[in-house]
Parts: structure tokens; sequence; C-alpha cells
């Protein structure tokens, strides 16, 4: 039946979002002002929706589930993001497309299998901290457009409570997806610390309890419904009436695991013994030769079922995790590298941060490498990098806001004494001289680095859409991405959208007066060129040279004069003179 939970109204109606927006946005306005405004969450969340194109995985609740994308489409964009880790990179890409192919299939009823003898793609990632296993899963998720949520093997325990039940992962990743259980059931759970709960002999504790929650999470690993149920709190029953109003339909109340993805992770120390006691076990009795991998990495990658059931897992919880990817440590360099890559979550939101108060940042490569050698000392992986880059730049931020100084550069002598370096600067105005010459070399490196990183990696963007990456749009992009500090993926994105859309005008016209019309590349590189740089820009671009051809277009394709028009830089800047020289050229030949 449709029947709600029953909930305490208190006689009032619940004012619907826009109501509270406005009453806030009084109360606000009241207090301070026009200085302070309220947002609607709907504006928040739309550059975000810019990547919905990217959601493929679900076209909407008719067309039901779709997928058809290719690992390699996969690690490509993987790569932008995440330095090294190719392995568990191709590892975590193919199985996890695999998975969606195989429930496309299955949804479009091409049954490969029994259901009953399918097995799902659960991953185990070994690694330690900071090395990228919830950065990988987590752009997987966001690349694929499936809901995700990240718990700790540590916080659950088998009855339910120390933390909590296994099966509230289940109900987070419905929250996740906005309350959509559909579409949680296409989701990823990414669990941390699996280690921890091995009931290893060496280990001391609970260990009954360890296997215990072991136990509770082989069902929903496997198959279970959850029960979604309606907890007391004011937030979850006014979500229960939210989508009771959106869909006009009660809540469905179980989730299905079938197809949730499982992906457990941890860093397994002491278990690179018991493979390398294994190995050598299997040596006996041959001279040399054997491979003594030095690396714990190389170790980890010989991992068998065995090695984790001796580490103090049941076989059934290993047995649902029949895909293993190895992560490894990562290096000075590799921080490096991390740190200088256009994609940098790191510096790109410390410029964020700064250009908020108008103060323009970069960063001396030297600085960088100081920064990349702290981190491999706190050894927590790349989690040190953000900790150290906001612990020395805390004091700039906190300060120069309310200075004149409107560009800074971090060098080495920062890192080493931020503090020292700080008032040095704020004294000596041919030290902030300096420094702003010096922005301006960074800035010009910078933007030569960016577009050989544009030209390597976002080729294949432009490929896929068959459209041709030259030198004029790598500029392009990587002035954009400059000037917006912004990541390179979105912004080509972005430029193969209004490339795509210019050749839709294309298409509209040839379809309207039934003359092939198209752009050349250096006409569609004209309008993408026209500041404001944007989708308007085009718009109106694009219109009025339609409007200008229309009446030309009209003719010819009356008269039958042509059966084809290429529209040339010419056609961008002055449309009308354009078309007028097109037709009389047509006559003199006719
Ligand atoms: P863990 O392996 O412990 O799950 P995370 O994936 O959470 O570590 O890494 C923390 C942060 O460090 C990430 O959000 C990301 O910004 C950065 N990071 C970690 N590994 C990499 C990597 N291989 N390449 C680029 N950035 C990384």
């Amino acid at each position: 039946d449709d029947t709600l939970p029953q909930i305490p109204l208190h006689g009032a109606n619940i004012p619907d979002q826009k109501e509270i927006e406005k009453e806030i946005g009084e109360y606000l306005s009241k207090k301070y002002g026009g200085k302070v405004q309220i947002i609607s969450s709907d504006v928040l969340t739309s550059p975000e929706r810019k990547g919905a194109r990217e959601n493929r995985l679900l076209g909407g609740e008719q067309t039901g589930f779709h997928f058809d994308m290719k690992p390699e489409e996969l690690i490509a964009y993987l790569d932008d993001y995440v330095i090294q880790q190719d392995e568990a990179k191709a590892v975590l890409a193919t199985k996890i497309c695999t998975h969606f192919n195989r429930i496309h299939q299955e949804e479009k009823g091409n049954h490969t299998q029994p259901a009953a003898g399918r097995i799902k793609s659960n991953v185990l990632l070994i690694g330690p901290t900071g090395v990228g296993k919830t950065f990988l899963i987590k752009l997987i998720a966001g690349y694929l457009g499936v809901p995700f949520v990240k718990g700790d093997a540590t916080k659950f325990s088998e009855t339910g409570y120390v933390g909590g039940d296994v099966e509230d992962l289940v109900r987070d990743l419905v929250r996740a997806a906005d309350g959509d259980i559909k579409k949680a059931e296409y989701g990823i759970i990414y669990v941390d610390e699996v280690d921890k709960i091995a009931a290893s002999p060496h280990r001391h504790g609970a260990d009954v309890s360890r296997s215990g929650v072991q136990r509770a999470f082989l069902k929903p690993m496997e198959e279970t419904e959850v029960e979604m149920k309606v907890p007391h709190d004011p937030i979850s029953q006014m979500e229960a009436i939210e989508q009771y109003r959106a869909t006009g339909k009660k809540a469905q109340k179980k989730v299905n695991t079938r197809n949730i993805l499982f992906i457990m992770s941890g860093a397994f120390s002491g278990l690179e013994e018991t493979i390398a006691k294994r190995i050598q076990q299997r040596s006996i009795g041959f001279e040399q030769d054997v491979a003594s991998p030095r690396r714990d990495h190389d170790l980890f990658r010989n991992v068998k079922s065995s090695d984790l059931l001796e580490y103090g897992f049941e076989s059934e919880f290993v047995g649902r995790l029949p895909v293993v990817a190895v992560l490894n440590e990562l290096t000075e360099d590799d921080f490096f590298d991390i740190l200088i890559s256009p994609n940098s979550s790191v510096v790109v939101s410390k410029k964020q941060d700064f250009n908020a108060y108008s103060i323009k940042l970069q960063f001396e490569e030297s600085a960088l490498r100081e920064i990349a050698v702290r981190a491999v000392a706190e050894g927590i992986g790349a989690r040190g990098l953000v900790s150290i880059v906001e612990e020395v730049l805390l004091h700039y931020e906190k300060k120069l806001p309310s200075t004149s100084i409107r560009h800074l550069v971090l060098t080495r002598e920062m890192v080493r004494d931020p503090r020292g370096e700080l008032q040095r600067l704020l004294n000596d105005k041919k030290k902030q001289k300096e420094q702003r010459k010096l922005y301006s070399t960074l800035l010009k490196e910078e933007r030569k680095r960016f577009i050989s990183f544009i030209e390597a990696k976002q080729k294949y963007y432009f490929e896929k859409s068959s459209l041709v990456l030259n030198r004029k749009r790598s500029r392009l992009i990587a002035t954009i991405c400059q000037e917006e500090i912004s990541d390179p993926r979105k912004v080509c994105l972005d430029i193969i959208e209004r490339i795509e859309h210019i050749q839709q005008y294309a298409e509209a016209m040839t379809e309207e007066y039934g003359v092939e019309v198209s752009f050349s590349v250096a006409a569609v590189d004209r309008i993408i060129m026209e500041k404001p740089l944007s989708m308007e820009t085009v718009d109106s671009r694009c219109e009025k040279i339609m409007s200008a051809c229309e009446y030309g277009l009209r003719l010819i394709s009356q008269k039958n004069w042509a059966d084809k028009l290429e529209i040339t830089e010419e056609g961008v800047d002055s449309p009308s003179d354009f078309m007028t020289k097109f037709i009389n050229k047509l006559f003199k030949f006719d």
C-alpha cells in the first residue's frame, strides 16, 4: 500500500525549497544588508551537471541501464589524473568495465550464464596509505556516473553494533544516489582497512569478531536484499516525504546487492612475509635462479588465495574477491610528478583559494621538489602533499589578502621557512617586485607544460570525437586552463562540445536547404576563439552566420547551383559578403 510513515508534522505545511530559500534570504539580507546571498543548491550543483554527459550508465528512467565503455577509454581518463599505478589502472578499468558490460548484457536479456553461477568481479586492492586507492575508485565511479561510498572495515561488527552494520553501507549508497534505489543497485562500495578484519594468529584482540565481520560481508558481496528502514530522525523522514512528493510512488523498500561492486582495500603489512615464505618453500630443491623479489610490491604481485587464508581471511571471503590489484608505494619523483601535473588537485585547489582573494599563485619547481622530499619523510603517501602545502601556505593565505601583494611565487626558501620568508617579503619592496617578475616567467613555463600535456593526453578525446587537435586548439585550452584555473580535461571536453555544436549548425543548414554545408577547420577555430569564450558566444556567432546565409542558400538550392558550401574564416567574419561572393563566383562559371 501507498501509506507513508507516520511523521509528526505539527499541523503546519512544510514549505518547499523555494519558500525556505526566500525566507532565509530575507533574514540574511536583514542581518547583513546585500552582502550575503543565498545560492540555491540547484545553482551549486550545476557545474557537476556539466559532467552529466559522462553519466552514461543510467540513461534516465525510460532507457534503463546502458553501458558501452571500453576499458581503454577508462584507462585514458585515469591516466589524466593518476600518476603511476599502471597495473592497478588496467586491472580496475578492465574488470569494472566488464562488470558493467555484463549487467548491460543481462538487462538486455542476453544471459550468458545462469545467474546463480555468476561471480561478481569484486576487487581486492593492496597498497599502502596515500598511493591512490580511494582516488582511483572515486574517479572511476565519477566517470561512470555511479554512486560511490567509502567505509572503514574497522567500524563494523558482526552483529552491527560497535560502529555500524555492514548493510548500512548499502543504505549509504542509496543516499549517495540521492535516494534513487535503482541507481544505488549499480553502485560501488569501497571498504578500506580490510586487512584489519583478518583473524591473524600473530595479531591480538577479538579475532572471533573479526571473522564475524568478514562473514557479515559475505551476503552483501554476493547478493542479498537490504531493507531500507526509515529511521526516526527527522531528516530521513523528510526524505521519505520528499521522495513521495517527487515520484508519487511509495518508496521502494529493498536494495538488491547483486550488481553492487565491492572494492576492498588495505595495506596488508606482514602479508609479504607469508608470500615470501611460500615462494621460498617452493624453491627448495632448486639451486639458484629463483626470483627473489626485493621490493614489497613485487612480492604482493604474487599473492595467492592461500596467502590470504593464512593471513586470517575466511575462504568464503577470499572467494568473493576474485580480482586483485596491487598499488606501488610512491617515490619522491612520483610526488613531484603529482604536484607538477596540470591536473594536480593539490596545486590547483590552492591556486583557486588564493585566486578568491585575487592573488595569483605559482610554484617554483624547486619548491615542489622540496615538498616532495618532505612527503617521503612523512610516510603517508600523497596525503602528505596536501598537508605540507596547506601548512606552508597557511601563513600567506592569512596575511597576504590584507596587503597589496597580488602575486605570489612559492619558492624553496618559503617551504623551508614559511614565516621568516613571509616577513622578509612583507618588508621588502624589492622582493615583491622580484616575485612579480618570477611569477610571469613561471606562468609562461607553465603554459608550455600545459600545452605539451594537452597535446600528449587530450588528443585522445579529440580523436574519439573524430576531430583534430591542432596547435591553435591546444593553445586555446592551455589559455583557458590558466585563466580559469581549470583542469585541462574539462576544458578540452568543453571545447569539443563547442566544436560539435558548430557542426550541428552546419547539419541543420544542410537539412534545411539540401545543400551540404560545412565549416572549415579554420572557420571553426575562429568561432571558438571569439571572446568572451563561451557557448553563448558560439551560439550567437552561428546564429548570425545562419541568418546571413539563409537567402543565398535557399537560392542555391532552388536553382540547383551547387550542392556544397564550405564556410571559411571569411564566412565567419562577414557572412553576407562571403555569401554574395560565393554566389557571384557560381554565376561566373555557369
Ligand atoms: P589511499 O591509497 O590511502 O586511498 P588516496 O587515494 O585517498 O589514498 O590518496 C590521497 C590523495 O592523494 C588523493 O586524493 C590524490 O589527490 C592524491 N594521490 C594519491 N595517489 C595519487 C596518484 N597515484 N596520482 C595522483 N594523485 C594521487
